[in-house]
C-alpha cells in the first residue's frame, strides 16, 4: 500500500456514516425542520436525512458560507435562504482551540413559518445548540479513530517495508547487489518516489531504479549526483529538498529530493540514497526522512558487511553470492575467467616491518585491483593475503590481465617508499568452462595454478592448462580435500574397527584398530587410500587426527564402565604431522582425562618412519600418553630404518610388522627371517608383536609358529562398523572376566 490514497478513502467511508440520531433529535427542537445535512470543507454533501438530492444552489450557499465562517472566527453559524425561500441554519463546525478553522458544517433546512414565527438565527442557535455540539463531538471522535486506524495502517505498512528491508540478505553472510537492489525498488515503491538511487563512489557502487509509477527520467540521477554527494558529506541526517532544477538531456525538470547519507560504521559518510518526486507530486514529509534514515542505515551495514574494511573489496561470502549470481545470468556464449592471487610471504614483511606495512601492502593491491578492474569484473580479497577475480574475458586476456597486475604488485614495494622491502604475487588463472562445472571448480583450479607459481619460484603469473600434469596433480588434491571438508561439516565420516586377534595363549586382549571412512558424495564408503595421501600434501592430518580421535573417544565414552577392566584394547591412528602440531598432546591428553575412559583400553598407533623422522616430538607425545597409562605402538615396522636403537628411547609397548613381510612369509624366506627375528628380539623387549595382512589361514599359522603375538587380516576379520563392534562389547567383558581365558586363540566374535 503506498501512503497518500488510502488515508482519504477511510475517511470518506468511517466518518459520515449514519447520523439519523441527530437529525430526530434536532427534529424534536426544531419541529418545522424538513431536512439536516453535513458538508465537508469542500461544501460536499457527506450526509444527508434528506430524500432528496442536495441541489447545486444549496452547495453554493454552503460554499459562499464557508468562506463567511473563516472572516467571523468564533461565530457559530448562521441564517440563510434556499431558493425556495425556505430558512437554512448554518451550523460551522470547528475543532478545540480552532477559532478559524472549520472542518464541517451543518445545515438545518426548516419550512418557512408565519411572520410571528420567525425568530433571529441566536434564538435557534440556542435551542439546538446542545445537539449540535454532541454532533460535533461525535464527528470530531469518529475523525480521531479514522486518524488513527490511518496512522496505524501506514505503521503497518511502514513496518512491513522495514522487515522487508531488514530481512533482505539476513539469511546469507552478506549481501549482494540484488538485495540492495530490493531494498532500492522496495524503498522507492513504499514512498512512492518516481526514481531511487544508492551512490557509493568507493564501492563502485550506483545504482539506480525508476519508480513503478510516475516514473522519473534515471538521467536525473547523474545531474544530481554531485550535489547529493556533498549534501551527505555536509549533513549527517536525512533532508528534503523541494524545487530543484535538473537537466537531462533537453528536457529541465523540477523535483522534490530526499536525500540521507549512507554511513560507515565509525559513522562517516560514505555515500548517498535518495528518492525522486516529481515537483506536482505531494510533497516528502518527516516520516519520509525517518524511514529513509532507516533504511540507510540497513544499507550501510550491509555495505560495510559485504566488503572488506581493508581492501574495499569484497568479502568472501559476499563475492560467492555475487559470482553465482552473475553465472547464473550468464548468456550461454560469453566466456570467464577465474583469477586467484596469493601475495608472496606477506608474513616476512609483517615480522620484519610491522603489521601495518603488512596492511598498507594489502591495502595497495586492493587499490590496484580496484582501478584496473574492468566493467563487470567481480573481486574480492577472500582471506588474509589472498585474493579471487571473475571477469568476462577469454582466457588470454585474463592472463595478459594478470601479468599486469603481477606487474603492478612488484612496484607496491617502491611506493611505499623502502627498496628492501619485496612486495610480489603468484597469480592463477582458469577458464570457467563447462568441464569447470561452475565456478568453485574454476577457482580451484585457478587456486591449483597459483599454487604451482608458487612452486615454480613465486611472483609469476601461471594458467591452469589440462596438459600440465603437476597442475593436474594439485586440482585433484584440492578436490579431494574440499570433499573431504565438506564431508567433515556434513558428518560424513565414520569410523571402522578391525580386529587384532591374540595368536597364542599368552595373550588374550582382542584388540580392535579403529580406521577412518569417508561416505563421498554419492553415498559410496571409501578408504583412506582416497583422501589421505592429499591430506598429507595439504597438511591437513592434524585436523583429521583431532577427528578420529575426538568421535572414537566419544563413541567410546558410553562404555565407560566396560572398559574399566581392559577387556579390550582400541587402537587409534595418528599422523607425524600431528607431532608437530603445537598443543596437539595437551587436546589429546586433556580428551583421555576428561572421558572418564580407562587410559589402558586405548593405544595409540604411529608409523615408524614418522616417529623417527620426527623423534623429539615423538618420544614427547609417546612418553606424556604412556604415563597417562595409554599404550603405543609402532606401525608398518620394517618399512623405515627398522633400527631397534631408536626403539630404546621410546616408550614403546606394541610393534606392528608391515603387511609386506607378512603377506610373503610362506614365499620369502628373507621375510620369514626378518619375522622371527623381530619377534625375538621384541620379546626380549617385552613389547608385543601383530602381523598385519594376515590374508590366509596358512599365513596365520605361520605367524605363530614364528612367535608374533597378535595377528590382523582379512583372515582374522575385516573391518567393521566400530558402532556394531561396540555393541559386542559386553560379550568381549564377559570373556574377560571369565576364570580361564579362552585357550583357543581369539577369532570368531568380531569376524
Ligand atoms: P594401517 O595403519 O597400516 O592400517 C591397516 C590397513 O590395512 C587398513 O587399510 C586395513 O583395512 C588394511 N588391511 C587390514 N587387513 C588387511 C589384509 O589382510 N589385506 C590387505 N591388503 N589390507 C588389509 P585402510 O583402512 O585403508 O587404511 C590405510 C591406512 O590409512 C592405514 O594403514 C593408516 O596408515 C591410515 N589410516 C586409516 N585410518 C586412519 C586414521 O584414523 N588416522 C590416521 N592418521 N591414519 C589412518
Ligand atoms: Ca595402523
Ligand atoms: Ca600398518
Amino acid at each position: 500500500m503506498t501512503d497518500d490514497t488510502s488515508a482519504a478513502n477511510t475517511a470518506s467511508t468511517v466518518t459520515w456514516s449514519s447520523l439519523d440520531p441527530y437529525a430526530q433529535l434536532v427534529r424534536v427542537l426544531l419541529p418545522r425542520m424538513s431536512g439536516l445535512s453535513v458538508f465537508n470543507v469542500r461544501a460536499e454533501v457527506c450526509w444527508s436525512s434528506e430524500m432528496m438530492a442536495i441541489d447545486q444552489a444549496t452547495r453554493r450557499l454552503i460554499w459562499e458560507s464557508l468562506s463567511t465562517a473563516a472572516r467571523q472566527p468564533g461565530q457559530p453559524g448562521e441564517e440563510l435562504q434556499s431558493d425556495e425561500g425556505e430558512p437554512l441554519y448554518v451550523f460551522w463546525l470547528r475543532r478545540d482551540g480552532e477559532e478559524h478553522e472549520v472542518f464541517a458544517v451543518v445545515a438545518v433546512r426548516c419550512r418557512a413559518g408565519t411572520e410571528a414565527e420567525q425568530r433571529p438565527f441566536s434564538y435557534f442557535h440556542a435551542l439546538v445548540r446542545p445537539a449540535i455540539e454532541c454532533l460535533r463531538r461525535e464527528l470530531l471522535a469518529r475523525r480521531e479513530i479514522v486518524d488513527l486506524q490511518d496512522s496505524v495502517a501506514t505503521h503497518d505498512s511502514d513496518l512491513s517495508m522495514l522487515l522487508e528491508v531488514a530481512g533482505s540478505g539476513a539469511e546469507r553472510h552478506a549481501d549482494s547487489a540484488d538485495d540492495l537492489k530490493d531494498i532500492l525498488a522496495n524503498a522507492a515503491r513504499h514512498m512512492s518516489a518516481g526514481l531511487a538511487a544508492l551512490i557509493v563512489p568507493e564501492k563502485n557502487l550506483v545504482l539506480v531504479h525508476a519508480g513503478e509509477k510516475d516514473a522519473m527520467d534515471p538521467g536525473l540521477v547523474a545531474k544530481a549526483h554531485r550535489h547529493l554527494l556533498s549534501m551527505a558529506q555536509m549533513r549527517r541526517e536525512a533532508v528534503i529538498a523541494s524545487r530543484v532544477k535538473l537537466t537531462s538531456g533537453e528536457k529541465a525538470s523540477c523535483c522534490c529530493i530526499l536525500s540521507c547519507p549512507v554511513l560507515r560504521n565509525d559513522g562517516t559518510p560514505m555515500g548517498v540514497l535518495a528518492l525522486f518526486r516529481r515537483d506536482d507530486a505531494p510533497e516528502f514529509v518527516a516520516r519520509h526522512m525517518r524511514l529513509a534514515e532507516l533504511v540507510a542505515r540497513r544499507v550501510g551495514t550491509m555495505i560495510s558487511n559485504s566488503y572488506d574494511a581493508l581492501t574495499g573489496l569484497l568479502t568472501r561470502p559476499a563475492f560467492e553470492q555475487r559470482v553465482q549470481s552473475v553465472l547464473k545470468a550468464r548468456s550461454g556464449s560469453s566466456s570467464w575467467s577465474a583469477l586467484y592471487l596469493d601475495m608472496n610471504r606477506l608474513h616476512v614483511i609483517n615480522d620484519t616491518f610491522g603489521m601495518h606495512v603488512g596492511d598498507r601492502v594489502l591495502t595497495q593491491v586492493g587499490e590496484l585491483i580496484r582501478q584496473r578492474l574492468p566493467p563487470g569484473a567481480i573481486a574480492a580479497r577472500i582471506s588474509g593475503d589472498r585474493f579471487a577475480l571473475l571477469f568476462l574475458a577469454e582466457l588470454n586476456v585474463a592472463s595478459n590481465f594478470a601479468e599486469a597486475l603481477r606487474q603492478g604488485v612488484e612496484k607496491i614495494s617502491m611506493q611505499i617508499g623502502d627498496g628492501s622491502m619485496q612486495v610480489s604475487a603468484s597469480i592463477g588463472v582458469a577458464a570457467v568452462d563447462a568441464r569447470c562445472q561452475g565456478f568453485t571448480h574454476a577457482f580451484a583450479a585457478a587456486e591449483t595454478a597459483c599454487k604451482a607459481a608458487n612452486d615454480r619460484g613465486r611472483n609469476r603469473v601461471e594458467v591452469f592448462e589440462e596438459s600440465d600434469a603437476s597442475i593436474i596433480k594439485r586440482f585433484t588434491d584440492i578436490n579431494v580435500i574440499g570433499d573431504l571438508r565438506t564431508a567433515m561439516v556434513e558428518d560424513r565420516l565414520l569410523l571402522n574397527a578391525q580386529l587384532l586377534a591374540p595368536l597364542s595363549t599368552r595373550h588374550h586382549v582382542p584388540h580392535f584398530e579403529i580406521l577412518l571412512r569417508m561416505i563421498n558424495a554419492d553415498g559410496v564408503t571409501v578408504g583412506p587410500d582416497h583422501f589421505l595421501s592429499a591430506a598429507q600434501r595439504y597438511q591437513i592430518m592434524p585436523e583429521i587426527d583431532r577427528w578420529v580421535i575426538g568421535q572414537a573417544i566419544e563413541m567410546l565414552k558410553p562404555h565407560a564402565d566396560l572398559l574399566a577392566e581392559d577387556p579390550v584394547i582400541f587402537t587409534i591412528n595418528f599422523s607425524g604431522q600431528s607431532l608437530r602440531e603445537a598443543g596437539f598432546t595437551d587436546h589429546v591428553a586433556g580428551l583421555i582425562q576428561t572421558s572418564g575412559i580407562n587410559p589402558a583400553a586405548l593405544c595409540f598407533e604411529l608409523t615408524e618412519s614418522a616417529a623417527v623422522g620426527n623423534l623429539k616430538h615423538a618420544e614427547e607425545l609417546m612418553r606424556r600418553l604412556c604415563k597417562l597409562g595409554c599404550g603405543i605402538a609402532l606401525d608398518d615396522f620394517g618399512t623405515g630404518l627398522s633400527s631397534l636403537a631408536y626403539l630404546r628411547s621410546l616408550p614403546i609397548s606394541m610393534l606392528k610388522i608391515d603387511g609386506s613381510f607378512v603377506r610373503d612369509v610362506l614365499k620369502d624366506p628373507k621375510a620369514e627371517s626378518m619375522i622371527q627375528a623381530v619377534a625375538q628380539l621384541a620379546r626380549a623387549m617385552n613389547l608385543v608383536t601383530v602381523a598385519e595382512y594376515v590374508e590366509t589361514d596358512e599365513i596365520r599359522m605361520r605367524v605363530a609358529q614364528l612367535g608374533v603375538d597378535y595377528g590382523q587380516g582379512f583372515a582374522i576379520g575385516k573391518p567393521m562398523l566400530l558402532a556394531d563392534v561396540l555393541a559386542q562389547l559386553p560379550l568381549y567383558a564377559a570373556a574377560a572376566a571369565s576364570p580361564h581365558p579362552p585357550d583357543a586363540p581369539f577369532t570368531a566374535i568380531a569376524v
